[in-house]
């Protein structure tokens, strides 16, 4: 509607595990997933068994998705639909990955990356339930050591070691004894898998009782004191290896267990007696703070116990002030004085070095469940493939294509330079799933985040993989005589028409064209996606972009959207509040869907969608199209002239385009929404309402009706395209809405002077209003005073006397100086002390205009509203000016008059 050509495509990413975990569900009959098909999605129970293949549960969903969209009205180029497992998608993949690997961005490696022991595969954010990104972080283990065996706790402050008194573990738990690494370990059972997946060689030796390890001592592998091993319930033996170094003077944690501990043994004999001899160290100076700042913090938390929930809080808030504000004390040895976070690094190094103490990865955000059900944990992968996100060389482009970008809400570009700077290797091939083999690996399949960063390219092909069939055929039955010069040539530009039509016997004609739509549309001008897919998807789409395509072909704009709430709550299967697309367009039909869900939307935030909202919605669209009903396709004959009442409507009218236009050219939909469908209707019922009932054969009302009918169907068109197709015809337009223009503002029906008068027009009545139902009378006779010519001229001056700030005194002597204003009196030195005070109190912007506009003719504008006030207040109405030598003025009201505000009398 704005002269652009715009291409909205659209294709279905069916790679990866969830297709695989769903069908699999579906066939074991997990009720869970039974239910959700049948209740939420209305899959009749006949269809089921035909979902239990992946991919035909994939055409299922696709071919659903495909009609919601067609009936919510989406203008989608269908010639150019794919799916990711199509051969010729696979070919462009193979390329995609070979050109990465030429560029030496594919790495072959030993990293740690997120784990489904199950599936022997790593996981990331789209193959785990609930969508939730793996974050891998490290721990230290630190060795405590009893007769040639060693206890690994895992912390994040090793520093903290000197202040430890004793060891926990849980004593529900199972314990082993392990060889790891040629070392006796003492772990917690669930530790050994962990172990053994990052890459320590572990043999169990066996299980030791609880007997053998409560109330024992170890050795503090720095200090060398003996502690004891206490029972500690909020020990989890996930967690680390099961076994934890106790800090009570600086961990919350720690010394509530121990106070609780020493309150259930009240009697402190037999091996309990160490309790008594268990206090806590200080070891950490911080500034504020007690000798225990762990005591402070319990305190200003009001910790009941060790499961009170406040505890985290009071760690967290703990464990951040020491790291960064701590000073170690002098009972740490050659640590003593050194900021806790320097003395962190220095004591890893130290015990790094006489092989004290270890790393070991962990799931910061665990658990972390895989779409299959299982578990995840960390893994060291042993010469797997990688995308090299961390190339400096890399980064430097991904970091110019951003900058080049417009980023929607701006505020998100700082998280898009945090990803690209944070991001590291990343696996990226799958044991498991659909989509593309790895071309030089072909045990390995190409993960959903990877292959699908590019695609929007795919589009300009994928169209001619279909039209021209009969040449690309041969081609899908044998992708491997598809080279790479075909796609180097036509997204690229790389080699000659000639050189590639010889090669593939794909006629030039065809390649050309390829190529020539390809620069036509290519790059990406605004990518509408996620707001969560920041992190991942999006940054990986600038990384790729940047390095496989030339500069002019880097993407344009990224617009990050919310999640649609249902009723303010994330649409959730939990909470069965999901209505699938198609339910909620047969339930309140296309139209109020769309507009139900742009009505509330604001860039960058969640857009809310609710029943109330769609029904209402559906109402003023079916009132649309009764006002189009009412006015038909008849021509209208005669033209009367334009009244102030006419132009101040077309004036409106020209007001509401501009902003809807402006708040479009913003994205501020909900904005333009309220503009079109409802601020409008304001305009044309105080329209109506002032023209009353038609007596002239000839007004201009329904040729303007029509005109701002014309002009909203023109607006609606890309919100609610069906409503606006159907006003359209309904009032004799020929063709679609959609393919005429957007209306122009026409800033030639602007006209302040009728804008003025409508709002005089309508003060005057509000005020009428206020005074009838204050005194609860039905007038009679109701009269309007306009101020006379001299209260103009006084009030003129007076706007002119405030703008350069004259004192009020000289401006009244010097109105006073005019020999007919003295003639006055007392009446114009009343009047101009009044005047000069309200021009000092308006705003400048008022000041200004009221200045600019000069003598409003008011007389005329009352006088041309005598009959709509009559109409309103059933009741005789007369217009005087003040001063004026008829004017009938029983109580004597003119003198009160004064420009913009007219004097009333009602009797
Ligand atoms: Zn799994």
């Amino acid at each position: 509607m704005k002269g652009y050509n715009t291409l909205f495509p659209m294709g279905f990413h069916y790679t990866g595990t969830p297709l695989f975990a769903m069908s699999k569900r579906l066939r074991e009959g997990d009720p869970e997933i039974v239910k959700t098909f049948t209740k939420v999605y209305g899959i009749p129970p006949g269809t089921l068994e035909k979902l239990k293949d992946p991919k035909s549960m994939a055409s299922y969903f696709r071919e659903d998705i495909k009609k919601g969209m067609v009936e919510i009205g989406f203008s989608i180029d269908w010639r150019r639909e794919f799916t990711t497992i199509d051969p010729l998608y696979n070919r462009f993949i193979e390329w995609h990955f070979q050109t990465l690997n030429r560029k030496g961005l594919i790495t072959k490696g030993t990293h740690p990356v997120a784990w489904c022991p199950n599936d022997k595969s790593p996981v990331g954010v789209v193959d785990t339930q609930g969508d939730v990104e793996p974050d891998i972080g490290e721990s230290y283990l630190v060795k405590f050591q009893k007769e040639g065996v060693s206890y690994p706790t895992s912390t994040l402050r090793p520093e903290t070691i000197f202040g430890v008194t004793n060891l926990w573990v849980n004593p529900d738990a199972t314990y082993v004894r392990a060889r790891v690494d040629g070392e006796l370990w003492i772990v917690s059972k669930e530790a050994v898998k962990k172990l053994q997946h990052q890459n320590h060689k572990v043999t169990m030796e066996g299980e030791i009782p609880e007997s053998e390890l409560l109330w024992k001592t170890v050795q503090n592998p720095v200090t060398n004191s003996e502690i004891p091993i206490l029972p500690g319930s909020f020990v989890e033996p996930e967690n680390g290896t099961g076994v934890v170094m106790s800090v009570p003077g600086h961990a919350p944690y720690d010394y509530q267990a121990l106070a609780d501990l020493k309150q259930r043994y009240t009697d402190l004999t037999g091996p309990q007696q160490v309790l008594q001899d268990t206090t806590p160290i200080s070891i950490i100076r911080l500034e504020g703070f007690s000798d225990l700042p762990a005591v402070d913090l319990i305190e200003k938390f009001k910790v009941k116990d060790q499961n009170d929930p406040h505890l985290e809080h009071a760690t967290q808030e703990l464990y951040s002030k020491e790291f960064h504000d701590g000073i170690m004390k002098e009972n740490t040895g050659s640590y003593s004085g050194m900021p806790v976070a320097k003395a962190r690094e220095a004591i890893v190094r130290e015990l790094t070095s006489q092989g004290k103490i270890e790393t070991l990865l962990e799931l910061r955000n665990a658990p972390v469940i895989c779409r299959c059900g299982t578990k995840c944990l960390v893994h060291i992968l042993e010469n797997q493939w990688f995308i090299n996100y961390g190339d400096p060389e890399w980064k430097k482009l991904a970091h110019k294509c951003l900058d080049q970008m417009a980023i929607l809400p701006e505020e998100l570009r700082g998280e898009f330079n945090y990803t690209i700077d944070w991001l590291r290797e990343r696996a990226c091939a799958r044991a498991v799933g659909l989509g593309t083999k790895l071309p030089w690996d072909q045990n390995w399949i190409i993960e959903a985040l990877s292959d699908s960063v590019i695609y929007m390219a795919y589009y300009l092909l994928s169209k001619y993989f279909t039209k021209d069939w009969v040449v690309f055929k041969k081609f899908e039955r044998d992708t491997s005589r598809l080279p790479d010069a075909f796609f180097n040539f036509t997204l690229l530009g790389d080699g000659t028409v000639d050189a590639v039509a010889e090669q593939t016997k794909i006629p030039k004609r065809i390649l050309n064209a390829i190529r020539a739509e390809f620069q036509y549309f290519y790059p990406v001008d605004m990518r509408h996606s996620a707001r969560d897919l920041v992190s991942n998807h999006l940054s990986f789409y600038i990384f790729h972009h940047s390095s496989l395509f030339p500069e002019k072909q880097w993407p344009k704009g990224i617009l990050a959207n919310g999640f649609v709430l249902m009723e303010g709550a994330k649409m959730s299967k939990s909470l069965e509040n999901i209505i699938p697309l198609r339910q909620g367009i047969a339930k309140f039909g296309a139209d109020p869907v769309r507009v139900g869900v742009m009505a509330t939307a604001e860039l960058g935030q969640d857009t809310d969608f609710s029943e109330v909202l769609a029904l209402s919605i559906q109402e003023r669209l079916s009132a649309l199209i009764g006002q189009a009903r009412k006015l038909g396709t008849k021509k209208i004959a005669g033209k009367a002239k334009l009244s102030t009442l006419d132009r101040w409507m077309l004036s409106r009218l020209s007001t509401a385009v501009q902003s809807a236009t402006n708040a479009l050219d913003r994205l501020r939909v909900r904005e333009a929404i309220n503009i079109i469908i409802y601020q409008l209707d304001n305009d044309i019922a105080w329209y109506r309402r002032r023209l009353g009932p038609k007596k002239l054969r000839f007004d201009n009302r329904d040729r303007i009706l029509r005109k701002i009918l014309e002009t909203r169907t023109r607006m609606m068109a890309p919100l609610a395209p069906h409503t606006a197709e159907e006003i359209w015809s309904r009032i004799g337009n020929k063709g679609f809405v959609v393919q005429a223009d957007w209306p122009e503002e026409s800033e030639n029906e602007k006209d302040v002077v009728a804008e003025r008068a409508e709002a005089l027009v309508r003060q005057a009545l509000d005020d009428t209003g206020e005074i009838l139902k204050a005194i609860r009378i039905t007038p009679k006779r109701i009269a309007y005073y306009t101020a006379s010519d001299w209260k103009w001229q006084v009030y003129l001056k007076a706007l002119k006397a405030a703008e350069d700030k004259v004192r009020q005194g000289d401006f009244i002597k010097d109105v006073m100086e005019d020999p007919q204003l003295r003639s006055l009196g007392k009446a114009a030195a009343d009047y101009a002390a009044k005047a000069i005070q309200q021009a000092n109190q308006m705003t400048d912007e008022m000041r200004q205009s009221r200045l600019r506009d000069g003598v409003t003719a008011e007389n005329t504008i009352f006088a041309g509203a005598v009959d709509f006030y009559q109409r309103e207040f059933k009741s005789t109405v007369n217009v005087w000016k003040e001063g004026d030598p008829s004017i009938s003025d029983p109580k004597g009201r003119s003198r009160m008059s004064e420009p913009y505000r007219p004097a009333i009398y009602l009797e």
